[in-house]
């Protein structure tokens, strides 16, 4: 019996709402439109058309799939983060909505400054880094990342996207910072790897499906930030910015930290359910210090 495109949109949102998937019929409208280049409104318009047996079989193979845990971004091979494509698949962390609130907060500061040199840590996809080299043309933004199945999508998330100013340096966020000169930059942002070891395991499913080393951020979840506010700090001319996402209950001890560091004027930016999901801070004190014993060496 011929399925219509309706009946094959609804048995596939069944299917998932059986499987317990959230956001049912979402998924099986987004995978409609993979598998048959069918919208809502081609559904409202033609959905009592006769579906293709043989992209029938796709679809509801893919429903199956994705009733596995299997994140549907991965399915669609691609994902949009601030009005901007991203490929994606698994070996790269899939660009959040959350990550919008550093990434604004990253546009909001080196938007006041002209041509800035931006590098983001952990680029991943690269959804920071293009996004702010795309909005930001006169910035030239560096994009570090170590993994090398996430490095060939952030390669070829700036060929997809043109981001002629935004390059890509393979490299390990733990070390790299001596390949560059104390005040290189105006503005560091990153979304480190920050969820709590032993956390991974009991949140969404979905998680299990990507790479854990963009999520591990160690026993406490602060290892990377630990890392960048101390050696990266530096890196940083006077008065440059450090833009962080953090995770649920991490402003606070990366804001202290960042305190110990020489950063002033920390302040947050709140997601949509209210956590502190943007921290950043001003660097001052290191760099000037540091200008100072070089002034004051004999010679
Ligand atoms: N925001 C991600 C999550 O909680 C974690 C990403 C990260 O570790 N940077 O699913």
């Amino acid at each position: 019996m011929t399925l219509t495109l309706e009946e094959v949109y609804r048995q596939g949102r069944q299917t998932l709402e059986r499987a317990g998937v959230p956001d049912a019929d979402f998924d099986s409208l987004l995978l409609t439109e993979h598998v048959f280049g069918a919208d809502r409104t081609a559904l409202i318009l033609h959905g009592d058309r006769p579906a293709d047996g043989e992209l029938c079989r796709r679809f509801f193979s893919l429903i199956d799939e994705r009733c596995t845990g299997r994140p549907l971004q991965y399915m669609i091979g691609k994902w949009n983060f601030m009005g901007f494509d991203f490929l994606v698949g698994e070996g790269v962390l899939i660009p959040r909505d959350d990550t919008e609130v550093a990434c604004e907060a990253a546009l909001e500061l080196a938007g006041k400054m002209d041509a800035p040199r931006i590098i983001d840590l952990c680029s991943g996809s690269g959804a920071i880094a293009v996004t702010l080299g795309k909005l930001l043309p006169r910035a030239q933004v560096t994009a570090l990342e170590l993994s090398d199945e996430a490095f060939s999508y952030l390669e070829k998330n700036i060929e997809l996207n043109g981001a002629k100013n935004v390059t890509p340096v393979k490299g390990d966020v733990a070390s790299a910072y001596d390949d560059w000169e104390d005040g290189s930059f105006d503005l560091i942002v990153s979304n480190p790897p920050y969820i709590v070891t032993k956390q991974i395991d009991t949140l969404q499913r979905e998680l299990a499906f990507e790479p854990r080393m963009a999520l591990d951020g160690g026993e406490d979840g602060l290892y990377f930030y630990r890392i960048i506010t101390k050696y990266w700090g530096t890196k940083l001319r006077k008065g440059g910015y450090l833009v962080y996402e953090t995770g649920e209950d991490e402003h606070e001890p990366v804001r202290d930290d960042m305190a110990e560091h020489g950063f002033v004027d920390i302040g947050y930016k709140l997601d949509l359910q209210g956590y502190k999901r943007a921290t950043f801070g001003r660097q001052t004190s290191l760099f000037e210090k540091r200008l100072d014993e070089k002034l004051f060496k004999p010679f």
